[in-house]
């Protein structure tokens, strides 16, 4: 479950690639757009641009470079020429990029034109969430401190946190051992080695924490129906604590 020092610095180029598509992606004005003209756009950026691949592009028989989910969609929303992305909606675009055959994984959450303070709201603390999670990584810490600190963060804000879909390690392959759950009790679990490479991708909703799956079998929403919204990042066990592969340019680890 520990990569090599050479394995984690070509996972940082792929990181850093796909950094730069979320830089692409914030400087779109989403308003109008449809899901789908999203994803082509970014599958453009990531093949022409980037000359690296999209690695959920055929994984799982998905069709797409990204997954949208907006508004009530927790996770896995497939693009769409129907969807066209309005005034005061939330959308996360989840991607994954492959170059010189590592993966990074990262996801943002978006504010479409004028939102609403209480879903700005659900959308901040997820992001502190993702961090509260990121901060508590180091060697001898363990999965369960990790999960523990989103779960409080989330809980002292009113909010849920999803059961059903978890962090993961990855590499070579999109998904790989260990799952990363965004809940837990400190110091239990995986105790964290220096080379281990995960995710950890809270999503977090406004209601209760039943999701359920639509009929196509993708499109991951809530029960009640209310908001949910996730950040991820793509995170390595360092020496001294962590490093984040896809950390965006004029993004900084908070206090
Ligand atoms: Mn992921």
């Amino acid at each position: 479950m520990t990569k090599r020092p050479e394995e984690i610095a070509l996972m940082a180029e792929s990181g850093q690639l796909l950094a730069r598509v979320f830089g692409y992606l914030d400087q779109m004005s989403l308003i109008g757009m449809s899901t789908l003209q999203v994803n082509d756009l970014v599958d453009r950026f990531i093949v022409t641009e980037l000359n690296a691949r999209p690695a959920s592009k055929g994984q799982y028989g998905f069709a797409f470079a990204l997954n949208s989910s907006r508004n009530n969609v927790v996770c896995h929303g497939v693009p769409s020429a129907a969807e066209i992305l309005q005034d005061g909606d939330i959308v996360n675009f989840d991607i994954t990029l492959e170059k010189n055959g590592y993966i990074a994984d990262s996801s943002k959450t978006y504010l479409v034109g004028d939102v609403s303070p209480l879903a700005k709201r659900l959308v901040q603390v997820t992001y502190e969430a993702m961090w509260k999670g990121i901060k508590a990584v180091r060697p001898g810490a363990t999965l369960g401190d990790v999960g523990h600190a989103i779960e409080r963060h989330a809980r002292r804000h009113g909010y849920s946190v999803v059961r059903e879909y978890c962090g993961h390690g990855i590499g070579r392959e999109m998904h790989e051992d260990p799952q990363v759950l965004h809940w837990g009790k400190p110091n239990t679990g995986l105790r964290l080695q220096e080379g281990m490479v995960f995710t950890i991708e809270p999503m977090i909703n406004q209601g209760r924490h039943s999701v359920r799956t639509e009929d196509d079998g993708w499109t991951v929403v809530t029960r009640d129906g209310q908001l949910s919204a996730q950040f991820e990042h793509t995170v390595a066990v360092m020496p001294k604590g962590v490093k984040v592969l896809t950390l965006r340019s004029g993004e900084r680890i908070p206090h």
